[in-house]
């Protein structure tokens, strides 16, 4: 029977993990599919408090990881399907191969690169669309791409391409972004980027091999349509919370992102605690997030020690 188990390793979870490593709960951290969370898919990092000269996404991560394992957090990687609460009081998780026990969870999956829901959408993954342009930049060089959003990480996405691609189209479906000013002002004066305004994406075009071509266009203040020949569109329009393994054992709100009780990370249920983006739809920063998981690591720990 573990103390904890803590699952998903962002910003959150490596902080969870610290602090209950430290508490001598020797905690178990589950990865995920991505272990690291959202910030090993960016580039540099220019607002986590204690670093005056930035440091890249996956550097943060790594070191985070080395601070967790340093206290003795133990980290295997695993998909967690779904999560109960016995009579007797404890969790069971399953994962793929095998039900673990603990008498805590602290849930920290983050969130997921949301899709366009256009048809054939997922085919086209590795085919000229994609969520990451650190991942896939650097496969478009020479040639025209677009970034679909208007927030800070359209912009973000939009700047990191022109190290490679010819153009960057910025199709957004207003006429002002999201993004806070300077994001935006950067993206803008970039010259390699082109803003599209109020306009969306309706269509992917392939080539005869599969491969993207062109997006179809409508505007979103006459309707009319149009083409634009891209190689590779890097879709930047938000996410969805990693929630739904766990059935009614939370509430969520209606995007899916888990409800805390007010002031707490702790959820409906008793000895269930969410921290980050999975439970954030407000500020979703990686510092907010790495807050939430110290949050929720102290109240696992007098939620154990009221319980013994
Ligand atoms: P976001 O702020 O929610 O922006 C999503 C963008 O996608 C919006 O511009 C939205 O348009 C557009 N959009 C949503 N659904 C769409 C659809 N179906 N079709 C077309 N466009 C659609 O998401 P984000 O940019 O991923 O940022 C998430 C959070 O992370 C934010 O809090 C942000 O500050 C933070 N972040 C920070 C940094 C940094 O500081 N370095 C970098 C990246 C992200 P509308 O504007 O019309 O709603």
């Amino acid at each position: 029977m573990e103390n904890v188990i803590i699952i998903g390793t962002g910003c959150a979870g490596y902080t969870s993990a610290i602090y209950t490593a430290r508490a001598n709960l020797n905690p178990l951290m589950l990865t995920g599919t991505q272990p690291g969370g959202q910030l090993t898919t960016t580039t540099e990092v220019e607002n986590f408090p204690g670093f005056p000269e930035g440091i890249m996404g996956p550097e943060l991560m790594m070191n985070m990881q080395k601070q967790a394992e340093k206290f003795g957090t133990r980290i295997e990687f695993a998909q967690v399907e779904g999560v109960t609460k016995t009579p007797a009081g404890h969790f069971e998780v399953k994962v793929a191969d095998k039900v673990l026990e603990a008498k805590t969870v602290i849930v920290s999956t983050g969130a997921a690169p949301r899709h366009m829901g256009i048809e054939g959408e997922e085919k086209l993954i590795g085919h000229g669309l994609t969520s990451c342009a650190t991942c896939d930049g650097a496969f478009y060089r020479d040639v025209p791409v677009c970034v679909i959003g208007g927030g800070d990480s359209a912009c973000e996405e939009a700047s990191f391409l022109t190290r490679f691609a010819s153009k960057v189209y910025l199709i957004h479906r207003r006429d002002e972004l999201r993004a806070s000013k300077i994001m935006a002002d950067r993206a803008l004066a970039n010259e390699k980027i082109e803003p599209v305004w109020n306009s969306t994406v309706t269509d992917y075009l392939t080539d005869d091999a599969g491969e993207m071509r062109a997006v179809k266009l409508k505007s979103t203040v006459d309707g009319s349509e149009s083409e634009l020949e891209v190689a590779c569109v890097f879709v930047a329009i938000g996410h969805v919370p990693n929630s739904a393994f766990l059935g009614d054992l939370v509430d969520k709100d209606e995007n899916g992102y888990i409800l805390q009780i007010p002031g707490k990370t702790a959820t409906k249920t008793e000895g269930l605690f969410a921290a980050g983006d999975v439970a954030d739809h407000v500020y979703r920063q990686a510092i907010t997030a790495a807050g939430q998981g110290c949050a929720a690591a102290l109240e696992a720990e007098r939620y154990l020690a009221d319980s013994e």
